[in-house]
């Protein structure tokens, strides 16, 4: 899949996803475990991507699909090695995104030490909401958050409270990872994380971003 960069056309191929848990002290909690001591990093396929509009299917083999609503942040330029006072440098918009996760696949995952390609993995587990520029946000760190399930409200808090801070993670990515135009940071989901059903119908937002909106 390719998506258009503010400024930049034309369009770029959407890159590696990369995805961070428990970066809410609140849904470490809720999850009962510890909050990490540097970030925790794991990646989703670009396979699993779909946009506002579309639709979240959910697998025969799980019955129990969570909504995990991120900021997301879409680098712009390349980057290794890129440091803390450059990292939203290499921003070049934001989105909110959905970290759809197979709970019950995970919570077998976690039993067994095996990874969470396939809990965080499936077709259509990804879902992007429009970009806005990175210039026409100002803080990153100060945005709202909210989900809401059939206009229910089940997710609702300030980026602000981010364990690890949208230019930390881009530091820290980018010592492992080149970074890439198109590659996208999904930064971690505050708590009151739960189950879609088929019908339901999701909306994410955040401040000052373009709302996202899929259903199941
Ligand atoms: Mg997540």
């Amino acid at each position: 899949m390719k998506i258009e960069l503010p400024g930049a056309p034309p369009p770029v191929s959407v890159g590696k996803l990369l995805c961070i848990g428990r970066n809410y002290a609140d849904h470490a909690a809720e999850m009962q475990r510890a909050v990490p001591e540097e970030p925790m990093v794991f990646l989703k396929p670009a396979s699993a991507l779909i946009r506002t509009g579309e639709a979240v299917r959910l697998p025969p083999q799980s019955t129990n699909v969570h909504h995990e609503i991120e900021l997301v942040a879409v680098m712009g330029t390349e980057g290794k090695h890129i440091p803390e006072d450059k990292a939203l440098d290499h921003v070049a918009a934001y989105a909110v995104g959905l970290d759809m996760t197979a709970r019950d696949l995970q919570a077998k995952a976690k039993e067994r030490r095996h990874p969470w390609s396939v809990a965080k993995g499936f077709d259509t587990f990804a879902p992007l909401g429009p970009l806005t520029p990175a210039s026409e946000i100002k803080n990153p760190q100060d945005l709202t958050l909210r989900l809401s399930v059939n206009g229910d409200v089940r997710q609702e808090a300030s980026t602000e409270r981010l364990i690890f801070a949208v230019r930390n993670l881009v530091q820290y990515c980018s010592q492992i990872f080149t970074l890439t135009p198109g590659d996208l940071l999904y930064t971690g989901t505050p708590s009151g994380v739960g189950p879609v059903e088929d019908g339901d119908e999701l909306e994410a937002t955040a401040t000052g971003i373009d709302p996202l909106r899929v259903s199941v």
